[in-house]
């Protein structure tokens, strides 16, 4: 197993410093109906049945999976914790600081998630201010073509004035989901580096 080699700094309490391969926390956030279901199906590797939960290596809520990002093993901790209409506001507000990375979605199909997604950036930058967590905004369903709400530029300007990364997706049609993993890998990455500098 790639955790035994020594170059890795390994880690399991929350605040400990993340090695070089991780395991790193992301977060799903987003509102109802976006596709953080879909999108930890993906990743648990269950994508051939979108409404299954059921992952030998995984529970429901939260799966550990090693990837490879340019050619580096990245082990990355997914946390599909977040539910907007039953969770108290302590458990939002936990789900907000446990992350190391934070994947915010919306469906384009969707303006209402769009704006959440905007206050949740907001939120999160509250519970976060003085450090540059990884984010990424991602547009989910772009391939209900007609049924769309948000243009790309519109999420893309978004993404601008809340200084985070941006990526539309479809989990349905497996388009780009793992180039959004592999995006957050890439980020985390950057901000070690910079604080190793
Ligand atoms: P969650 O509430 O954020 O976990 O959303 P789900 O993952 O449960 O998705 C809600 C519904 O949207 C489900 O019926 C999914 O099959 C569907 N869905 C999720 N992603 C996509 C997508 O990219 N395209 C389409 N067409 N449907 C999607």
């Amino acid at each position: 197993s790639w955790s035994s080699s020594d170059s890795v700094i390994s880690t399991d309490s929350a605040g400990e410093p993340v090695g070089p391969g991780g395991p790193y926390r992301v977060v799903l956030l987003g509102a109802s109906g976006v596709g953080k279901t879909a999108f930890s199906s993906i990743f648990a590797g269950a994508a051939d049945s979108m409404d299954s939960d059921d992952c030998e290596l995984c529970g429901d809520e939260v799966c550990e999976k090693e990837i490879k990002v340019d050619g580096e093993p990245a082990t990355i901790t997914l946390l599909d914790t977040w539910d907007a209409e039953t969770d108290h506001e302590w458990a939002q507000e936990h789900c907000m600081q446990t992350g190391d990375a934070y994947l915010l979605l919306y469906s384009v199909t969707d303006r209402a998630s769009f704006l959440r997604a905007s206050e949740l950036r907001i939120t999160l930058r509250r519970f976060r201010p003085a450090q540059h967590t990884p984010i990424i905004l991602v547009g989910n369903k772009c391939d209900l073509v007609r049924r769309r709400e948000v243009s790309v530029s519109e999420g893309r300007a978004c993404a601008a004035v809340f200084d985070c990364k941006f990526i539309e997706t479809s989990a349905a049609m497996q388009h780009n989901v793992w180039e959004a993993f592999h995006g957050m890998v890439r980020q985390l990455r950057l901000r070690r580096d910079s604080e190793e500098a």
